[in-house]
Formats: C-alpha cells, structure tokens, sequence
C-alpha cells in the first residue's frame, strides 16, 4: 500500500472480538425482549470475561426475528478508538450487513437497538440518524456515571427529540443484571475511558 506523502491515515478498520460469532450463534433463540436484552448483556459480559473491553454490548434486531442482524461490544481501549462504543459498533455493523447508512427503509423491516447500558450522548445521536425504530435500554445512566464513564450532555428532551422522531424507547429492562456486569468490571479495575 502506499504511504500517502501528508502521512495521514486514510483508513480505519472496526473488528469484533473474535470470540463474538460463536457466543453469539451458541446463542438461544431470542423469542422475546427479555432474550434480545440477555444476548446484549451477555456480550457486555464477555467482553469483560475475555479482556477484550468495556462492559456494554448490544444487539440490532429486526423486529421479531430471532437472531441478531448485528452485535457491538465496546472497542475503545481494543481498537484505540474513543467512539467505538457497543451501539456505534453494532449500528455501523448492522448498516454494513444491510448495505445502507440507513436501517430505515420503505417496505424492509424495522430496526431495534437492544443496548445494555443507557446510551451516552454520542450513541443517542447516533441510534437517530442510525434509522432504528426502537431502542431498548438496561442499566442506567446512574451506573455508567457510578463507575466514572462520562455519558454527556443527554437530556430529557434529548428523548423526547428521539421519541417526536418516531423511535419508541423503552428503560430498565434486566437492569440489574447489566449493572452487575458493569460492578465486575470496576472490581476488576477495568480502564475507565472519557476520550
Ligand atoms: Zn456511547
């Protein structure tokens, strides 16, 4: 490859772990919320079990379907990329799966973003112009903030922005469990990243 003269990069590769496919075609059958969200938690868990990142993972459905179109598990520290969080990762993964910027299509299904931690300021942004018609959150932005990840300058109308958009959200859904994953990895004096 040649190098460019100016010495800038001019590309920028964003990987999975490579444990990530086979936990997630090991995984159940997801015939409901509640296994959408355990699949997103599940990720987050891994990715600190296996010391491959942050605890946040997340899952893009169609809506229904029983499998995942795309995954995301936090690649920050992995990939030295400071936005390259779970959603980020799943959203540019789902859209490169599909071939579009955009899952909001006439006639195709739609989209829902199942997150394992409120998202931050960036990733709320993102899941807008992303197309997803629904996002579903587990734990809290208090949690995030408990263990010293900055989430940003969201908003209650930040919300509500997203909801007049029309994308449903939804919050709290095995809450407790993704906050465990997120206490494991402070135990674990996991690197906490603010860019
Ligand atoms: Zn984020």
């Amino acid at each position: 490859m040649n190098q460019p003269s100016s010495g800038i990069a001019t590309a920028v590769a964003v990987t999975l772990p490579e444990w990530v496919p086979g936990v997630v075609d090991g995984f159940p059958a997801c015939t409901n919320d509640t296994g959408r969200m355990r699949l997103a938690i599940t990720l987050a868990r891994e990715n600190v079990e296996r010391g491959s990142g942050g605890p946040f993972g997340a899952a893009i459905f169609a809506r229904g379907a029983p499998r995942p179109l795309a995954v995301g598990v936090n690649c920050v520290e992995r990939l030295r990329n400071a936005v390259l969080h779970a959603e980020i990762v799943a959203l540019m993964l789902a859209e490169a799966r599909l071939g579009s910027y955009t899952l909001r299509t006439p006639g195709a299904p739609e989209y829902e973003l199942f997150t394992s931690c409120t998202p931050c300021a960036m990733c709320l942004g993102a899941a807008l112009w992303s197309g997803v018609r629904r996002m579903v959150c587990a734990a809290g932005r208090e949690d995030a903030m408990a263990l010293g990840f900055d989430e940003g300058p969201v908003f209650p109308e930040s919300w509500r922005y997203l909801q007049a958009q029309g994308i449903d959200l939804e919050h709290g859904l095995l809450a407790a469990a993704a906050a465990e994953v997120m206490r494991r990895y402070r135990e674990d004096n996991g690197l906490v990243y603010n860019g």
